[in-house]
């Protein structure tokens, strides 16, 4: 089979890591509350921050946010591992900048993320991910942002949604845990 994935936030955690490097960067003590409270993606409203200062912080933390020691949510590295070793293919779909795409699939690998010739995608917007999805005719694709589940709504491709605090209107079948996503493909 053919699965996709975007990365930011379905397999790995980053807005908490941003959010752990927000507090540190501006010597504040956020409670993990406040994160899993918020009700859209972005995360700087807690530490008091307009839109615009936000928007700044986030781009001159961006290297910093990407390329430390950001964690996988749990079961994901290990799930996708063993779809790879099933032989099935694997693609990544991600809108990261394009500055930042050679290194990201470069922090993917020495993550342990399986990642094959070619099926690396990034740079684009949000709304064009639709197009390479049916492009790639993927057979399933896993990604948690409203902005492009709500382009994929007449895909083939089964669509499944990472659960995430900002999401929750979202109505796809959820993936709550990475243990569970064979469970939900399968259904
Ligand atoms: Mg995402």
């Amino acid at each position: 089979m053919k699965f996709g994935f975007d990365i930011d936030d379905t397999l790995i955690d980053l807005r908490a890591h941003a959010f752990s490097l927000y507090n540190t960067k501006l010597g504040k003590n956020v409670a993990l509350e406040a994160f899993q409270a918020l009700q859209r993606v972005e995360i700087h409203e807690p530490f008091g921050l307009t839109d615009a200062e936000g928007s700044a912080m986030w781009s001159s933390s961006l290297e910093e946010i990407y390329f430390t020691d950001c964690p996988s949510f749990e079961g994901a590295l290990e799930t996708l591992q063993a779809l790879a070793q099933q032989g099935h293919d694997i693609y990544y779909i991600t809108s990261r900048p394009k500055q930042h795409c050679k290194q990201t699939s470069e922090w993917m690998k020495a993550q342990g993320f399986p990642i094959t010739e070619g099926h690396f995608f990034c740079g684009m917007q949000d709304t064009e991910k639709v197009a390479i999805i049916k492009e790639l005719a993927l057979d399933v694709y896993v990604d948690d942002k409203p902005a492009v589940l709500e382009t994929l709504q007449d895909v083939k491709t089964k669509v499944i949604l990472k659960n995430q605090s900002y999401n929750q209107h979202v109505e796809l079948p959820r993936l709550n845990h990475w243990h569970d996503f064979l469970e939900l493909v399968n259904n």
